[in-house]
């Protein structure tokens, strides 16, 4: 029997929002891996062996991942949101391309899912409406001069920033730094959007000036939507978005 190996994306937290493409896939998987909180939303069943591991384990999980597939499994190493946005599926595809030339006849395929901005941005009105860019701030995997100067070159390119990952228990000033980049060179009325655990029990959401951002308003189950200058508010409402139109 031949395996296969799928890397699916679980949205950003409701089932509804878990496409059908990926509850097929489940359905007839042997074995699912990935990110302790990401496995836990997987219901268990009979025939099914779930593998949780750690945050920082991406190559060892994708490595024992399609050494599974290799051995006739049918595999499924899921992400939340989705699994090309700072995720899985491009760890797979480096362990494919530096593992035995086997693997690369594995049956693969990636599927996508609603990533955090989308459903963050879903919430907040329409804040990406225009041009827009995404940025980890996890700094496990670029150093902070890189993470500032993109910070720098995307507000002089006027694009809405939307940050993954923006706050931890160890990089507590990070955060602030950033805030303090966009102080030195953004308007003090320029939007910011905290949309925190989107689409779950625990969701909180909410959008104020930079000039009252502080950066314990973020976490790492926020996501960061920056407007452009154009990004607005509509007056009387808490909904914002960005012209469609630059000016
Ligand atoms: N692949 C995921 C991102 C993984 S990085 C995706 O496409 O969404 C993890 C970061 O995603 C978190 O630190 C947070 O910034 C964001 N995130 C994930 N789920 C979220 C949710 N439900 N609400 C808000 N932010 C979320």
């Amino acid at each position: 029997m031949s395996g296969s190996l799928v890397i699916a994306g679980l949205g950003p937290g409701a089932e509804e929002l878990i496409t059908p493409q990926v509850s097929e896939a489940i359905d007839k998987a042997t074995d699912i891996i990935g990110y302790t909180p990401y496995t836990a939303r997987i219901k268990p069943r009979p025939g099914l062996t779930i593998h949780a591991s750690g945050n920082r384990v991406e190559l060892d999980r994708s490595v024992h991942a399609l050494k599974l597939a290799e051995a006739g499994r049918h595999v499924i190493v899921v992400s939340s949101g989705d699994p090309g946005v700072f995720a899985m599926a491009a760890a797979v595809y480096e362990a494919l391309e530096t593992g035995p030339v086997a693997w690369k006849s594995i049956p693969l395929q990636v599927m996508p899912g609603i990533t955090a901005m989308l459903a963050a941005a879903a919430r907040a009105g329409a804040p990406l409406g225009h041009d827009f860019c995404a940025i980890n701030m996890s700094d496990n995997l670029k150093p902070f001069h890189l993470l500032e100067k993109r910070v720098r070159l995307a507000i002089e390119a006027d694009f809405a920033i939307a940050f993954y990952n923006p706050r931890s228990k160890s990089r507590p000033h990070q955060f602030e730094r950033i805030l303090d980049v966009f102080r030195e060179l953004c308007e003090p009325a320029r939007l910011i959007t905290f949309a925190r655990a989107i689409s779950t029990a625990d969701e909180n959401l909410h959008t104020v000036t930079m000039a009252d951002a502080t950066a314990d308003m973020a976490d790492m189950r926020t996501v960061v939507l920056v407007g452009s200058s154009q990004t607005k508010r509509i007056a009387d409402t808490e909904i914002v978005y960005t012209p469609r139109s630059a000016s």
